[in-house]
């Protein structure tokens, strides 16, 4: 009997187990797909957001050039497999006359507050060959300073291609992202001011305005569908 019990049991999970499978493949049978034919097709922008690649810095929020990181070296403790490098940034260099006065000062009895090395670092760098992605490092960030990168499309001929400057790379990424956001600010802009101008009795229209702004217009037309090709 009891063998019986344990027989029902156990075809009722396989029934449970096959129906989930099965739920699986459907949701995915009717979903769209996401594999994509490369390299004539590349995987979209919000697909890849989840995709672990290569580490990179984080970026502080007034200043993006520049990490969060406080050279604390959690990280290189936490890696597994040696792939971070950090320099510390030393002190600043006094000149010999403030070194004097310091030295009287200390001679005096008095405490005076040295100045300290900034908390960036100096270097940072990464050895993506070595890197198994366990995320190690971004746990023992204290200040979350690491993150994944969405890298997809990757592809070197040495294995120096893959040994990163990420502070080199954080200062490029920003740069890039203000350009970007600048480019948007004066597109925004150029297309307003062709809208002010096209509109009948608004201020300091001439005769020659409309055809400018038609122009204008019609360029920002052209620039938008080939930045959506
Ligand atoms: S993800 Fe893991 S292996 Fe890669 S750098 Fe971080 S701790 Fe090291
Ligand atoms: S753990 Fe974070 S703060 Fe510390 S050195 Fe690494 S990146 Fe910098």
């Amino acid at each position: 009997m009891e063998r019986l019990i344990k027989q029902g049991i156990d075809l009722i999970k396989g029934i449970w187990s096959l129906g989930v499978g099965l739920a699986v493949t459907a949701w995915y049978l009717v979903n769209r797909k996401i594999t994509v034919q490369y390299p004539k097709q590349v995987v979209p922008r919000e697909a890849s957001e989840s995709f672990r690649g290569p580490i990179e810095l984080v970026g502080q929020p007034k200043d993006p050039a520049t990490p969060k990181c406080i050279s604390c070296m959690m990280c290189v403790s936490a890696c597994p497999s040696g792939c971070i490098s950090i320099t510390k940034q030393k002190p600043p260099k006094l000149s010999p006359e403030e070194e004097k006065a310091f030295a009287e000062a200390e001679a005096r009895g008095e405490k005076p507050k040295r100045p300290v090395a900034p908390r960036n670092p100096a270097t940072w760098r990464y050895n993506y060959t070595y890197c198994s992605l366990c995320a190690c490092c971004i746990e023992a960030c204290p200040v979350n300073s690491i993150k994944f990168s969405n890298e997809l499309y990757l592809a070197g001929t040495s294995r120096g291609d893959f040994h990163y400057d990420l502070l080199a790379r954080l200062k490029r990424k920003a740069a890039e992202a203000k350009a970007a956001e600048d480019a948007k600010a004066s597109e925004t802009k150029d297309s307003g001011s062709a809208d002010a101008a096209a509109q009948p009795g608004s201020p300091n229209i001439s005769q020659a305005v409309p055809e400018k702004a038609d122009e204008a217009s019609s360029a920002s037309g052209q620039a938008k569908s080939e930045a959506a090709l």
